[in-house]
């Protein structure tokens, strides 16, 4: 299977050869053009590694990092045209895995690609989200319960894996909105649409959830 690459880079003529590049090494290249379509991509597509570009028109790199990593653990490579020691050790500290300093070398990108998708690789097995009777593979991105595969949607399965990183605890709407849809706005009603159908999934009965608790005016909980 192709390796999916996310690329959010707003300025056209470098998304465009980066992507060349990329998809001559035979990976299949995601485009998104500003932060927040970036954040809703990756929780959509599930990427095996994300290219971001830390000068977006919407946010900055850092906000979409960090938004990023309350729902994913998939390598992040800034890109940036910022060479400073304090910012490259910042990014890092947030959770970024590596850092490339513009201008580079198309060689350059693919060899830093290649050790990202290496190391997504060998947390694979670790990264198995396990919680009662829930038991979520991202790696091939299968979901079983109570021993059962079901077939979940991207979104559902975003929305799991979410609850499931938070097990326990409640996440709220807003997190819940910003991590699937990257937006606050008049999503609130696809959210409990979303949950409604992945109840029909995994709860005995949907009509009396055992697994996702509606937290009222909050959000919803994972109650293993
Ligand atoms: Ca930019």
């Amino acid at each position: 299977m192709k390796e999916k690459i996310l690329l959010i880079e707003d300025e056209k003529p470098i998304r465009k050869m980066l992507s060349i590049n990329l998809e001559s090494e035979g990976y299949t290249v995601l485009e998104a053009d500003s932060g927040k379509e970036g954040v809703q991509v990756c929780a959509r597509n599930l990427p095996d590694l994300v290219l971001l570009d830390l000068m977006l028109p919407d946010m900055q790199g850092q906000e979409v990092l960090r938004m990023l990593r309350e729902f994913t653990v998939v390598p992040v490579i800034v890109l940036s045209a910022v060479s400073s020691e304090k910012s490259k050790i910042e990014l890092l500290d947030r959770g970024a895995d590596d850092y490339l300093t513009k201008p580079f070398s198309p060689g350059e990108l693919l060899a830093r690609v290649r050790v990202g998708l290496r190391h997504a690789q060998s947390s694979k097995t670790e990264s198995v989200l396990e919680a009662g009777p829930i038991r979520l593979d991202p790696s091939d991105r299968t979901v079983q319960i109570r021993g059962n595969q079901i077939h979940l949607t991207p979104t559902e399965f975003a929305i799991l894996a979410l609850l499931l990183q938070y097990a326990g605890k409640t996440v709220t709407r807003e997190i819940l909105i910003q991590t699937i849809w990257g937006s606050n706005e008049n999503e609130t009603g696809s959210l409990r649409v979303h949950i409604n159908q992945l109840r029909k999934k995994i709860e005995t009965s949907a009509a009396m959830p055992e697994l996702i608790l509606n937290e009222p005016g909050v959000g919803y909980r994972l109650a293993v």
